[in-house]
């Protein structure tokens, strides 16, 4: 299949939404990451994006609309605590699990009664989603296992022939995806960290919680119980510790005949001596580092590296969001202890 790269404007937004409206799927820019979508209400359009990824059939998919008044098109009632939600965080990058009404192809909810939505912020994005005039079943835009794509070269890079339309928006801000609240129970529940922080939710609905795997993971956990997700080609290592230690480490894995790439941020990159360098920006802007993450695990694939090591952050706030991801990419973190 011919992949066709369209620099987002209103004639190309009108060739985009064609491919929607005859069940194919469109590669389109959001703030959070670049997301892969097809007509959420119809199971021939929604299966394309299970095959192009080789997503697995349990995994559901996001639905985006443009504005919040939309969602009650695909969902039951709307809790009192989650319409304050949908108030304050949409659009934005933010999705919302609610009980579905059935209107969605049942694959989009891998067989759940439940449908998670999300209104994107991003111009391009409501823009498709308008003249389409269909709600978008959307998963990140890469290979499934793979780091997701900030920019329409990493969706070329995974998906060119697998799919026919890539809307090229530029990069994308966040860089993380949406945080993900299921809203069906008495107290909502985080299961995915992202770009609005469990203290900003908190602020409005009082306390939530974490799900069970997210507190799981907040230790530092054993190779065996990882997930296969956001991996880069060489096998990630987490280095919690100082400068110091953190150049004995790559140290130790040059002596063991190991290229080493390093991801970290300035002003500890300075201090560091390796093979490769990705730098992530500013320690203290972990916005900038979440936007930069996905590009520094795509970065040494083209690199001759045989190890990454990357810094840790303090995981609060957006840092949560950032060591969650670095934690399911990650082989292994090394502690100094
Ligand atoms: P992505 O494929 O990167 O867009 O991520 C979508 C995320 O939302 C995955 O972690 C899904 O497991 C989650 N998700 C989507 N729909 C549901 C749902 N109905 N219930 C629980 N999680 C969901
Ligand atoms: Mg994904």
């Amino acid at each position: 299949m011919k992949t066709e790269r369209l620099t987002a404007a209103s004639d190309t937004l009108a060739e985009a939404a064609a491919y929607i409206q005859q069940q194919e799927v469109v590669a389109f820019p959001t703030e959070t990451v670049y997301g892969l979508g097809a007509d959420a209400t119809s199971e021939a359009a929604v299966a394309k994006i299970f095959e192009a990824k080789g997503r697995p059939a349990d995994n559901p998919l996001i639905v985006h609309v443009h504005e919040p008044g939309q969602i009650k098109y695909y969902t039951e009632t709307i809790p009192v605590m989650a319409q304050q939600l949908i108030d304050q965080f949409m659009p934005g990058p933010f999705t919302i699990i609610l009980k579905s009404n059935g209107k969605v192809a049942p694959t989009v909810s891998a067989g759940l009664d439940t449908v998670a939505i999300r209104v994107p912020q991003h111009p391009v994005a409501q823009a498709l989603i308008q003249t389409a005039n269909l709600p978008l079943a959307a998963p990140s835009a890469n290979v499934s296992g793979k780091p997701s794509p900030t920019t329409a070269d990493h969706v070329y890079q995974d998906l060119c022939g697998r799919i026919p339309c890539i809307l090229d928006g530029g990069a994308t801000g966040v860089g993380l995806e949406s945080t993900v609240v299921d809203a069906t129970g008495e107290v909502p529940v985080i299961l995915r960290p992202g770009g609005i922080t469990k203290q900003a939710i908190e602020a409005v609905i009082g306390e939530v919680k974490l799900t069970k795997s997210l507190a799981a993971e907040a230790q530092p956990k054993s190779p065996g119980m990882k997930y296969n997700h956001y991996e880069p080609e060489a096998p990630l290592y987490l280095i919690e510790g100082e400068s110091a230690f953190f150049q004995q480490q790559i140290i130790h894995f040059q002596q063991a005949g190991k290229k080493v790439g390093v991801m970290a941020t300035t002003p500890l990159m300075t201090k560091l001596t390796a093979d490769e360098a990705f730098t992530m920006g500013e320690q203290d802007n972990l916005k900038e580092v979440a936007a930069n993450l996905y590009t520094g695990l795509r970065y040494f694939n083209h690199k001759t590296v045989d190890v990454i090591l990357s810094e840790c952050f303090p995981a609060q706030g957006m840092g949560a969001a950032i060591m969650n991801r670095l934690d399911k990419a990650a082989t292994d973190r090394i502690q100094h202890i």
